[in-house]
């Protein structure tokens, strides 16, 4: 036996461990479990057809060698991604530490409070930054952020400006090119009438419910909005800004304009270009848009001792609750990006970004004051970091190519410059010698770069920001190095215990996998270089395409998509795309079983369809005669039906094949929701069980870490007749040949996290991981087995078997008392983060452990719910003074003089053994939802403002 193989580390049950598991279960081989759960037809005959796996050495060895391949080469290219420096402390203690990567989207708002604090710092700076009263936790990209924008006006259009009816919308043509793909993507199926102009002439006494300008614009010329959005104002038209997050250090903020939404990207904020992602964009809008905003906010609200604790705000307005009718299909989002822009600027401080702001601004004039003495013709007028010099772009192009410097050139007679946080004085001469070469003239020398401007007085900054004492406190290393292990201290993420919510399968996020992430060869490629200086990176991305298309049994694959939920959007756009190309334009009807994931009918609503639910039997499967009378009914319009697989019930329906070919008899495509795929690979597949596309989420089943809620890589795979209408990118050529306009900025989404899953791939191989997919399904068989007698699983398969998670009943329990949400915080007090709760049924538990955790982790895990299943029989529905009313129990309540409660303070704290040994302690007692909502609170406004 090979003991370095990969797979020997990222799987956790030992041989001898698997031995007992299954004769717990009663069986004597793994293969016989298998044939018990999935069923004979829909089995793979044959292995996977991949490479050979490598150790993790050979593995790094391997990666390091494709990195030379890429060109990290000097990039002025702008258009929303500019070199930055990541601060080393934030690099070491975040980005390379799974106490911050490894964390899941804070639910459980008593062990996540470091990061919420984290992500409370982010929305600070953005409505600071941007001027305006509230903002969001992240979104995926600026041109998402932007479509969301878009959407949110027009949702509220009726309500805000009674507009009911118009569907015009401006879109400034200084709009970056990937934001102006996006709108198109998003306005077309929910009938927005997107018209692209000159934002100077526009006619605001037409019928338009919306604007967005581009501030600066993507040549670098600053407009003046203040005047844009006034006059619009007058005229009852909302108006969004997408703003450079840097520039506004300088710039007057939109918020003070007057602007409805403002929002962008927060790359330049120290996170790598990483060839187009992922990076955290930002959405900031107005208080009384509060319900309408997508994505998570976070808010400030009391626990059960009535002292400060934060937790998700809101979330009514989310597809988990609001399902078609929400107000996004955001579930994923960027945490861990958010969380790293936010430890830049509180590492940097309002000094410290005007520091570099004014670095970046005096740079740009100080080049463009040689460029003029050069003789060129420089046209912005006013600008912060890009200039525009109208010459033969084709001399320059070649000069600087020879050099190794990377400009933009939007057109035969125009050269685009755009300075950032590295650029150095060297560059600054470097960068003017090229100029002076295609002028043939002596170059100039610049020694020191002096205090300039070149904004328009009227758009000056007047107005202060980060005031706040967390943006003014931690400036030397130690300080932030302390700040961010204080908020790691008080969440619980894999590098404590096991993380068993169903449906997200929180597997290892192997540290080999991760590393080549700080490398700077893969951190510093623009998206839009020229493709040569890519290679490395199209190299892994075009292998992984392959690696998933022969994964999911289809013919091709986008990695485009930045969560699920994208995912989902693009696969259902491809879909409709094949209709029209067939002249199909009415299919508009997709079918969604009751048991989805709030995202797909969220989606399906974007893509512009109507959803028709379909029914569930009692045992959780669909209801084969009720999906088909409603494909039958609707056969002239099916558009889609969107199902999950294994179900969201944890359950391999055996009935899969016969679905499949009835929505195909009744004219629609198969989508299937790979959330589930980690119960799938190897043993089947979407395209043998007869699905035509399929999204996967590469954070889940592909082991690229939750981030707290974020990084998400949802690429889609499809079937042949779907292949031509893959997402493609403006500037970059990407997708299929007949492609879809974009789905996100960047040609490849989140490339930089891709490296994640093309190392799982290439470190298990084939063999690696057909046996994690079969250790997934017997810890989550092993779990069940153990916890019966205790709690009842809602679902199994024929054979009375669970698939890789199960759904176990609680709801039994209130007759003592005891709800749900009890128990996941009792689970807190024994150092475990909850399971899944009320997902996809109300009073519930789904539980996942995946291939990655050990017998003995989850045997304490099993313990722990026996356990509490024995402090559930001692409760009584009269007294709700017990153990699992008062969960989770703080450090400060157990050590407090005063303990009147009717149990122990050991029972509280250290109810097993095991405990003792390795204690969480929650930062908070139970914190109250119902008085955040109705107190909004979102930034971190001083201490004195909460009472
Ligand atoms: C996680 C999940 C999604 C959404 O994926 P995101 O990446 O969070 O957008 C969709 N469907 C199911 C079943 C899921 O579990």
């Amino acid at each position: 036996m090979n003991t370095n193989a990969f797979a020997l580390r990222h799987i956790g049950p030992r041989e001898d461990d698997q031995k007992l598991m299954l004769e717990t279960l009663g069986l004597d081989s793994l293969d016989q479990l298998i044939y018990e759960t999935i069923p004979d037809d829909i089995r793979l005959k044959s292995p996977l057809n991949l490479d050979e796996p490598m150790t993790e050495h050979e593995y790094l060895l391997h990666i390091h060698d494709l990195s030379k391949l890429n060109k990290a080469r000097k990039t002025y290219i702008g258009l929303g991604y500019h070199p930055t420096v990541m601060p080393a402390v934030i690099q070491r203690n975040i980005l390379e530490n799974p106490g911050w990567y490894t964390a899941y989207t804070p639910y459980q708002a008593e062990i996540a409070q470091g990061r919420l604090e984290a992500l409370l710092n982010f929305q600070t700076m953005v409505t600071d930054l941007t001027g305006m009263e509230i903002a969001n936790a992240s979104l995926l990209d600026e041109s998402t952020a932007a479509a969301e924008a878009m959407s949110l006006l027009f949702a509220v259009r009726e309500r805000e400006q009674k507009k009911a009816g118009i569907n015009k919308f401006f879109v400034s043509n200084r709009i970056l090119p990937q934001t102006l793909s996006l709108l198109e993507t998003r306005a077309n199926p929910i009938g927005i009438d997107l018209v692209v102009g000159e934002e100077t002439s526009f006619d605001f006494s037409s019928e338009f419910f919306g604007a967005i300008l581009q501030y600066p614009g993507k040549n670098g010329q600053i407009t003046d909005i203040e005047t844009f959005i006034s006059q619009a104002n007058i005229a009852n038209i909302k108006v969004a800004v997408a703003a450079d997050i840097l520039s506004l250090v300088k710039l007057e903020s939109p918020g003070k304009f007057g602007a409805d939404v403002v929002v962008g990207t927060t790359q330049r904020f120290g996170i790598p270009m990483g060839y187009g992602g992922p990076h955290a964009a930002y959405f900031a809008t107005k208080e009384k848009y509060k319900r309408d905003i997508p994505g998570r906010i976070i808010g400030v609200t009391k626990d059960a001792n009535g002292d400060r604790a934060l937790r998700m705000a809101l979330q009514t307005r989310e597809q988990h609750i609001k399902r078609d009718k929400a107000t996004s299909n955001i579930c994923t989002a960027q945490v861990l990006l958010a969380v790293m822009a936010s430890m830049y600027v509180v590492y940097h401080g309002p000094q410290g970004l005007k520091f570099i702001a004014n670095k970046v601004h005096n740079k740009a004039v100080t080049l463009a004051n040689a460029l003029e003495k050069l003789g060129y013709l420089q046209v912005n007028t006013s600008y912060f970091d890009t200039l525009q010099i109208k010459t033969k772009a084709k001399k320059i192009k070649r000069i600087a190519t020879e050099k190794k410097v990377n400009l933009y050139y939007p057109d035969k007679n125009t050269v685009s410059v755009s300075i950032n946080e590295t650029t150095s004085v060297r560059d600054i001469n470097y960068l003017i010698s090229i100029f002076a070469e295609a002028a043939e003239k002596e170059t100039i020398i610049i020694s020191s770069i002096e205090p300039q401007n070149q904004i328009e007085d009227s758009l000056h900054r007047t107005t202060d920001f980060l005031t706040e004492t967390v943006f003014n406190t931690y400036h030397s290393e130690t300080e932030l190095m302390r700040y961010i292990k204080r908020l790691e201290r008080k969440d619980l993420a894999l590098n404590h215990s096991m993380i068993s919510l169903g449906s997200c399968t929180m597997k290892l996020n192997a540290a080999s996998e991760m590393l080549p992430l700080s490398w700077f060869k893969w951190g510093n490629i623009h998206p839009f270089a020229p493709l040569k200086q890519a290679k490395g990176y199209l190299t892994i991305l075009k292998e992984l395409e392959d690696q998933l298309t022969e994964i999911t049994g289809f013919a091709a694959t986008s990695l485009q998509p930045n969560s699920g939920a994208q995912g989902e959007f693009a696969g259902l756009m491809v879909i409709k795309a094949y209709h029209e190309s067939r002249n199909e334009h009415h299919r508009n009807i997709c079918l969604i079983p009751s048991s989805a994931h709030g995202t797909n009918p969220a989606s399906a609503v974007m893509a512009g369809m109507k959803v028709v639910v379909t029914k569930s039997t009692e045992e959780g499967n669909i209801d084969v005669n009720d999906l088909r009378e409603k494909a039958e009914l609707h056969k002239d319009n099916l558009a889609a039906l969107m199902v999950t697989y294994p179900s969201t019930h944890g359950v391999y329906e055996s009935a899969i094949k016969e679905i499949t070919k009835i929505v195909h008899d009744n004219g629609g495509q198969v989508y299937m929701d790979g959330a589930n795929m980690n119960a799938q690979v190897g043993l089947t597949n979407p395209g043998h069980i007869g699905a035509d596309v399929c999204h996967l989420n590469l954070h889940k089943t592909f082991a690229i870490p939750h981030g707290g809620g974020g990084p998400g890589v949802g690429p889609i795979c499809v079937a042949k007749q779907l292949v031509p209408f893959l997402p493609g990118n403006p500037v970059v050529k990407t997708g299929g040949d007949q492609a879809i306009t974009a789905i996100s900025a960047a040609p490849f989404g989140s490339a930089l996290a891709c490296l994640i899953s093309y190392g799982y791939i290439k470190m298990l191989g084939a063999e690696g991981l057909t046996e994690s997919t079969k250790m997934a399904i017997l810890n989550a068989n092993y779990i069940k087995q153990r916890l019966q007698g205790s709690f009842d699983t809602l679902y199994s398969g024929e054979r009375g078997r669970a698939a890789h998670e199960m759904i176990v009943d609680c709801r039994p329990f209130k007759a003592n008392g005891i709800e749900v949400t009890d128990i996941a915080k009792r689970l807190m007090d024994y150092g475990f983060h909850a399971p899944t709760v009320s997902f996809p049924v109300a009073g519930t538990l789904m539980i996942e452990p995946t291939e990655s955790e050990s017998k003995a982790e989850i045997d304490r895990f099993c313990d722990a719910m026996i356990s509490i299943k024995q402090e559930i029989d001692n409760a009584s529905k009269d007294d709700s003074n017990n153990v699992l009313k008062n969960a989770p129990h703080t450090l400060a309540m157990i050590t407090s003089n005063d303990w009147d409660l009717p149990y122990s303070r050991e029972k509280a704290a250290f109810p097993l053994d095991y405990v003792k040994e390795n204690k969480f302690w929650p930062s908070v007692r139970r914190v109250d939802d119902a008085y955040g909502d109705r107190n909004l609170i979102c930034t971190c406004a001083p201490i004195e403002e909460y009472a």
